[in-house]
């Protein structure tokens, strides 16, 4: 039996984790909307759920995990009347609103790949559903609670608001709902400024609609979610994530859409990342604050100097807490560079240790306790992370003469240390020691290769100077000079 609690952001407080089903636990995370790359802040997000993924699963639980495509319905500025930008991107480009989501779900796909993440159980788009919706959205006006106008439906916030309450996850007043809406389109529509499209009419040029009860529209972006987590997981189920800035409207219109549905409906543990900034601000797609996973892995951007790896990537995720703002930056990267290798090594050689009868210096199951507890404190891998530093710690003083360990404590502590590292971290061993000794060597030896160009250069000296950036170059390093420094890409 596990002690894992999870902070409910619908209760604002930590709760023990019991699942409706004691052996299964059935999870819902909001995925990507694809009408462009994913960035780094998206990516932290999906990995911050394949921890939680990866716990539950290392805890012995069967997880349902639906993670969906958001292929329509999510317009501009999460409104309820600008464009969709997949339609946008596809007349832009001249191309079907299709191959702009074949385009950029692939992307997405590929770098999570690389991020080391596990693919959920089912991944349906909203555009797969579009009868579920439709469904959905009719039983909501049967129920009193969507009316018609103009071809468009909506959701009567304020006759919702008499059975329950509108807004209760991210705890605003009724007043403050208004839903971002323009006033000349759409807006005059809604009975009241709170209410929010169920499913929206189509002019004649809109080149992504569906035939309905009401004309040719398509639906809102909350339907999808509501409808495909209904159809996999129930009316009733376990988590429901998303990053911090779903809250509103996204998942207070699902929470009201699901309860207007069917007033027994609830999800018992509503669980958000925090969002990744850079420069201070959150990355986004929008505001083009933002840096792909790509364009950090082979160093081609213009932010930082040098490359870094999907590993390192992650690794500096899981050093901070996923409910925490993070802010992305060289420094932090080099240093989660540098923790990364530190640990892997230190892991590697608990498997050199010269054991001995007894173990001396540290108490190894007090260490996989604290472990747990870690991850049982809602799965707080930062502190996960400098457990198993102090791991290392101890085996480097076993290999310093310093303390002792028996055969089964090295054993035990290799298994464990290799399995919070790779099953439930998720970071990849990255090769032999060797290798990663040969990496360091190259960089400090390309540190002494650009010093000397750097004084040759000083010395007018550019015979040597040019032959050090060629021949380089020709071995595929390329040395990029900027005013106060050299950097190098390979
Ligand atoms: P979107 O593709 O915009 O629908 O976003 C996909 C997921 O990424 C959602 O769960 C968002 O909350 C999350 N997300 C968007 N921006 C960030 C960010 N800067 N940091 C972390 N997560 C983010
Ligand atoms: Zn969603």
């Amino acid at each position: 039996m596990h002690n894992l609690s999870v902070f409910n952001s619908l209760t604002g407080k930590k709760e023990r984790f019991v699942p409706l089903d004691k052996d299964l636990v059935k999870m819902y995370v909001c995925g990507p909307t694809v009408y462009s790359f994913v960035h780094l802040g998206n990516c932290r997000t999906f990995i911050s759920f394949d921890v939680i993924y990866r716990y539950l699963l290392h805890l012995g639980y069967r997880v349902k995990y639906v993670r969906n495509i958001t292929d329509v319905g999510h317009l501009e500025n999460d409104s309820d009347d600008g464009d969709d930008p997949i339609v946008k991107k596809a007349r832009k480009e001249n191309i079907e609103p299709m191959e702009v989501v074949q385009k950029y779900t692939i992307d997405f796909h590929e770098n999570l790949k690389k991020l080391n993440t596990i693919p959920p159980s089912i991944e349906p788009t909203a555009t797969g559903h579009i009868l579920e919706q439709i469904e959905l959205i009719k039983k909501i006006i049967k129920n009193g609670f969507g009316y018609v106008k103009n071809g468009s439906v909506y959701f009567d916030v304020l006759k919702f608001n008499k059975i329950s309450k509108y807004g209760k996850l991210s705890r605003r007043n009724l007043d403050d709902l208004v839903h971002n809406s323009r006033t000349l389109d759409g807006q005059n529509d809604k009975l009241n400024p709170q209410d929010f499209a169920l499913w929206k009419k189509a002019d004649s040029k809109h080149i992504m609609k569906w035939n309905s009860p009401w004309g040719e529209g398509f639906p809102g972006w909350h339907s999808e979610c509501s409808a495909m987590s209904m159809k996999y997981l129930g009316n009733r189920f376990d988590i429901h994530g998303g990053g911090i800035d779903l809250k509103f409207p996204h998942h207070d219109c699902e929470i009201a859409q699901s309860e207007a549905l069917n007033q027994n409906s609830k999800i018992n543990y509503w669980l958000h990342a925090n969002m990744l900034t850079l420069n201070g601000k959150k990355m986004s797609k929008s505001t083009g604050n933002s840096i792909l996973p790509g364009e950090l892995f082979n160093g081609d951007n213009d932010i930082f100097s040098k490359s870094f790896s999907p590993n390192v990537l992650r690794f500096f995720f899981l050093q901070a807490h996923y409910r925490s703002i993070l802010d992305l930056s060289e420094e932090a990267l080099i240093a989660s560079e540098k923790g990364l290798k530190k640990l892997e090594i230190g892991i590697k050689n608990i498997s050199k240790l010269k054991t001995s009868k007894l173990t001396s210096g540290f108490d190894i199951s007090n260490w996989e306790m604290n472990c747990y507890k870690a991850m049982n404190d809602d799965f707080n891998t930062p502190l996960l992370i400098s457990k198993l530093f102090e791991a290392i710690h101890y085996s480097n003083s076993v290999l310093m003469g310093k303390e002792k360990i028996s055969k089964k404590d090295k054993d035990f502590l290799l298994n464990k240390t290799s399995i919070f590292f790779s099953k439930i971290l998720g970071l990849n061993f990255f090769g032999s020691k060797k290798n990663i000794e040969a990496n360091e060597l190259l960089g400090k030896t390309l540190d002494i290769l650009v010093d000397i160009r750097n004084k040759s250069r000083a010395n007018r000296d550019f015979e040597t100077s040019d032959q050090i950036r060629d021949e380089l170059s020709r071995i595929g390093i390329t040395l990029n000079d900027s005013e106060d420094k050299t950097t190098y890409k390979y």
